[in-house]
């Protein structure tokens, strides 16, 4: 599934497309993907330029003038692709392989650039678990995005602020990373990779990084560290790797290359002077990989 970093090379890889671009048609070629697509969709994006394309959490916010905004979801699979005359490129570096197969392409934006270039932009997604509805005023306070906590990119996460966030929590310290009324965007991937990175077991209870004290202010002040880097280097990684896409159509240098724990069972943890090795477990159904012996 894609997380914040992957959900931002998209913004970033179609922004330059998009901003400034008249629609000139939309075509969408099912009623619906996670939930139906929104009334008078095309007939009402038709004919709008593209003032911006935002991002709040997971979620793509696209400004028309004079017209609705459009929150995208990418759900499980979900991906763009650009077409123009002569090539044809996905923004965005995922874990997971992009499907190109034309059967899913769901989406169609035919755009003209101010200097008169036409392309199509397509959402393809397999799975069907994205979608895209209308916000008519502040994307912020629809009820999709209305409840979200605070972003993990920029200087607003700090030490001071997570440990507010965690005060009084008695669940485990993975559990409240992934809420998303607390930080919106951070999934598995990024979790495990923060906790390690700031030495904090998955399993901990999360308002022990809230006590009065100096141990716990520098845990909760590593931790949101940790956090903002690990989501700063994979945004890094997938920049770069839409570049090198763009340029030769190869493969991407993904992010996941990077990974110190998740997806690594087995393997000697690479914390310099730790002898542990990474283990998984199962929280809430979901994956955790740590090491025991330097996450406390
Ligand atoms: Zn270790």
């Amino acid at each position: 599934m894609p997380e914040l970093p992957e959900v931002e090379t998209v913004r970033r890889g179609l922004q330059p497309a998009l901003e400034g671009a008249r629609i000139v048609g939309v075509e969408a070629r099912r009623p619906d993907l996670r939930f139906p697509f929104p009334e008078r969709f095309s007939e009402r994006l038709t004919g709008k330029t593209i003032a911006a394309l935002g991002r709040r959490a997971k979620y793509l916010t696209m400004h028309v003038d004079n017209g609705p905004v459009l929150i995208c979801h990418l759900g499980m699979s979900g991906s763009f692709r650009i077409e123009t005359a002569n090539e044809s490129a996905t923004p965005g570096a995922f874990h997971y392989e992009r499907s190109k197969n034309t059967a899913h392409d769901h989406v169609v934006f035919d755009i003209v650039s101010p200097a008169g270039v036409r392309s199509r932009v397509i959402f393809n997604d397999p799975r069907r678990f994205g979608f895209m509805l209308f916000s008519e005023g502040e994307p912020d306070l629809h009820p999709m995005l209305a409840g979200l906590g605070v972003e993990p990119t920029g200087n607003a996460l700090d030490g001071a602020l997570l440990a507010s966030l965690l005060k009084g929590r008695k669940s485990p310290l993975k559990a409240a990373l992934l809420d998303q009324r607390l930080i919106a965007g951070l999934g598995n991937i990024y979790v495990s990779e923060a906790l390690w990175r700031a030495g904090l077991s998955p399993l901990r209870e999360a308002g022990t990084l809230a006590r009065a004290g100096k141990k716990a202010k520098e845990q909760s002040e590593s931790l949101a560290e940790a956090i903002r880097s690990v989501v700063a280097d994979a945004i890094a990684a997938g920049g770069s790797s839409l570049r090198d896409y763009m340029q030769t159509d190869g493969s991407l240098g993904y992010f996941q290359h990077s990974f110190a724990v998740y997806d690594r069972e087995g393997e000697a943890c690479s914390k310099p002077g730790c002898r542990g090795h990474i283990e998984r477990i199962v929280q809430s159904g979901r994956s955790t990989f740590h090491c025991r012996t330097c996450q406390a």
